[in-house]
């Protein structure tokens, strides 16, 4: 049997098994599913897990049940591109024929020192739990720091003011204006929701060092109780340790075809990929799309496309709390309870087509 693995069940490769399961896998091929935890996790929910505002089982689907699919739940610690094996940390090895490396991203802390060691991370399901039990055990009027006011960091900030009205949040957005490179009517708008709901956002930040308790800003030392860090992302270190060719953003360089230049059974999707456009879920499945028509043309030896089409994305859609939200969709931004209800839809579909 061609054994095509899928390491990682996140966004990309949940594409992959909801377009090959169950009819559109030859019949002398099957495939090996590879994660670290026993069921899809959804990242984009991360932040209301840790806020306490989604339970966990809201934030996760179970993966697809089907005899052309095995599920290995282990930690893969290293991938053998020479011997096209997977070493996982309970010992068990892997062989492929064609690969898919879906692995997502972690924290990036920029060399600030202390970062790592203490800051909360909503970057994996396993974290953002213990960023729930931190941010949820702390006393009335406790200082929660949140570094980085991208997407992620707002999110958090707004469901977590909802959450817990009784303690003081501080967003650090590294820029003059949140959500900087968007219209300034998003910028204002998410602004007025911070003002209105007593989120202080700190422009121009630079945190430069975490200790127990303490935050940086420039030279000013800010009393914290505890800080989450939402101020950049890097492909996890399993990815990172195969020394591939990367693009300034870490990510793996790869061909038009989704395929490692060096070599063509293996195939990288989602955060890991080095595609011109930011990572994003929107972006893992569209990618995932194209993989699949790819892998489908390279098991009847069919000719590849010359060019691939180009990926478009639609947009963004961000929350502020459980009523409002915000969203950039072709070029238009849309603010308030149409945004969130759009949010909570696309979420609502999700689920059902992978639930
Ligand atoms: C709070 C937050 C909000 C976001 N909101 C949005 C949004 O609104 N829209 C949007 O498009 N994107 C959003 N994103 C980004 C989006 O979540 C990612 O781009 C997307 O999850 C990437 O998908 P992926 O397939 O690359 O991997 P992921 O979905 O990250 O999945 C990776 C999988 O690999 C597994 N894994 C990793 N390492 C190992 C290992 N060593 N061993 C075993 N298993 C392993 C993990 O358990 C996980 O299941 C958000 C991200 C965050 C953190």
């Amino acid at each position: 049997m061609r054994k095509l693995v899928l390491l990682g069940g996140g966004y990309g490769n949940m594409r992959i098994l909801l377009r090959l399961l169950p009819n559109n896998l030859p019949l002398d091929t099957e495939i090996i599913l590879i994660d670290r935890t026993p069921f899809h996790s959804m990242k984009t929910e991360f932040y209301a897990l840790a806020a306490g505002t989604s339970s966990d089982q809201e934030v996760r689907v179970d993966f697809p049940e089907s005899d052309r699919l095995t599920i290995i739940n282990a930690e893969i610690s290293r991938i053998g591109l020479e011997e096209k094996r997977v070493y996982l940390g309970n010992g068990q090895e892997v062989a492929y024929d064609d690969l898919v490396i879906g692995l997502g991203c972690e924290d990036k802390y920029h060399g600030v020192p202390g970062a790592e060691e203490f800051t909360h991370s909503i970057q994996t399901i396993g974290n953002s739990r213990k960023t729930y039990n931190e941010l949820l055990g702390l006393p009335s009027d406790a200082i929660v720091g949140i570094v980085g006011a991208g997407l992620s960091g707002i999110e958090l900030a707004s469901e977590l003011r909802e959450s817990r009205g009784d303690l003081q949040i501080k967003l650090f957005d590294r820029s003059p204006r949140i959500l900087r490179d968007f219209p300034e009517r998003l910028s204002n708008y998410v602004k007025k929701w911070f003002d209105n709901h007593d989120v202080e956002v700190v422009s121009n930040a630079n945190i430069t060092k975490v200790e127990q308790n303490k935050l940086y800003n420039h030279e000013e030392v800010i009393p914290v109780d505890a800080v989450v860090w939402t101020a950049g992302i890097q492909t996890v270190k399993v990815v990172r340790d195969l020394n591939l060719e990367s693009d300034g953003s870490g990510r793996v360089v790869i061909n038009q075809y989704h395929q490692l230049p060096t070599d063509e059974n293996v195939y990288v999707v989602g955060d890991c990929a080095g595609l011109p456009m930011a990572p994003s879920a929107q972006l893992a499945e569209e990618q995932a799309e194209q993989i699949v028509k790819i892998l489908k043309a390279m098991w009847r030896s069919e000719p590849l496309p010359e060019k691939m089409p180009e990926i478009k994305l639609k947009g963004f859609l961000g929350s502020l709390g459980q009523k409002q939200g915000f969203a950039y969709l072709a070029d238009r931004t849309v603010t308030g309870r149409i945004a969130r209800l759009m949010k909570s839809g696309v979420l609502w579909m999700y689920k059902w087509h992978n639930g």
